[in-house]
């Protein structure tokens, strides 16, 4: 680089900063009032048994309806509310209005499945995390055998505020996932010794598991490593066929994508993919 190519990007550099920052500014404003002016929903995706094709369970997924941006990616906001702690309240709405949809179907007489919800980072660290979801579960009313809670590898790191809180949410009876599994850092040890019920392959490991054999290795090894750790393991982001084939082959018990659905709203999770409880024969 020469002194004035060097200008030239210092001169460009600098603005998109400046206009980064005031954008995040203001995209966390938004953020701060979204919740009172009822911006967000939830859309829920179906997880699979892949044994019998059977709709075991949904991921409920945050939805910002924005009044002049239109939806805005959970991808780009969620950091936002992480960082400024607005995650906290959202979370809490995150987790009321899936147990209580949950809630709501099995009411009307469907066969109950799980809800998987996501916890951000500054959820897992409160303290008081467990008493607030015993609080919203008895208050709803929702065994909590219904519920997953997603965190990911991160959130382990320290390893003994992660074990505390993690036996915490255990004795309520809930389940734990690890998102996301192969793109943090757990050790195997912590795995080992870690309450949890089950690992969730990242998407990027399952999206190209049949053009990249280093990925195909990955999955067939977390997979093969699950079943010997006796914990359940779902694949992300399955899109075709042949993904759903070789994870069949790997005897991974469940899978989530594409393939099966995109997330979809409330209503159109019910109409596509609830069932109603078969009467048992007296
Ligand atoms: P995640 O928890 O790993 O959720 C899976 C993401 O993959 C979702 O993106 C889902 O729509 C997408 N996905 C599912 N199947 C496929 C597929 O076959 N192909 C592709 N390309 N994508 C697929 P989404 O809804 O945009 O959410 C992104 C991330 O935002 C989530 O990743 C999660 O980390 C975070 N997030 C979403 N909702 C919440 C929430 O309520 N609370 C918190 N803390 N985080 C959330
Ligand atoms: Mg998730
Ligand atoms: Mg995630
Ligand atoms: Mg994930």
């Amino acid at each position: 680089h020469n002194a004035k190519e060097q200008g030239v990007e210092i001169r460009r550099y600098i603005p998109a900063m400046q206009m980064k920052a005031k954008e995040r500014l203001k995209l966390e404003n938004d953020l701060r009032r979204a919740l009172e002016r009822d911006e967000f929903y939830l859309v829920y995706q179906p997880q699979v048994l892949l044994e019998t094709e059977e709709i075991v369970g949904m991921e409920a997924l945050l939805r910002w309806n924005h009044p002049k941006r239109g939806l805005v990616s959970p991808v780009d906001f969620i950091p936002i509310a992480e960082e400024s702690g607005l995650i906290v309240p959202i979370g809490e709405w995150v987790l009321k209005t899936a147990c209580q949809q949950n809630k709501t179907w099995q009411n009307a007489g469907y066969q109950p499945i799980c809800v998987s919800i996501n916890l951000s980072m500054r959820q897992f660290l409160q303290p008081n995390l467990a008493g607030k979801i015993d609080a919203i579960l008895k208050d709803i009313g929702l065994d909590p055998s219904y519920v997953d809670l997603e965190i990911t590898e991160s959130m382990t790191l320290d390893k003994e505020t992660a074990f505390d809180q993690l036996n915490r949410l255990k004795r309520l009876g809930v389940c734990i996932s690890i998102d996301d599994f192969g793109t943090g850092y757990s050790s195997l040890h912590y795995l080992k010794n870690m309450p949890i019920d089950r690992l969730k392959i990242d998407r990027s490991f399952v999206s190209d598991v049949m053009e990249d054999s280093n990925n195909a290795a990955i999955v067939s090894t977390i997979t093969s490593m699950a079943h010997h750790l006796k914990l359940k393991v779902t694949a992300e982001g399955v899109e075709n066929k042949e993904q759903l084939h070789f994870l069949r082959q790997q005897h991974c018990h469940e899978a989530q994508g594409y393939l099966f659905s995109k997330p979809v709203k409330a209503a159109e999770f019910e109409l596509s993919f609830l069932k109603p409880l078969l009467e048992m024969p007296s």
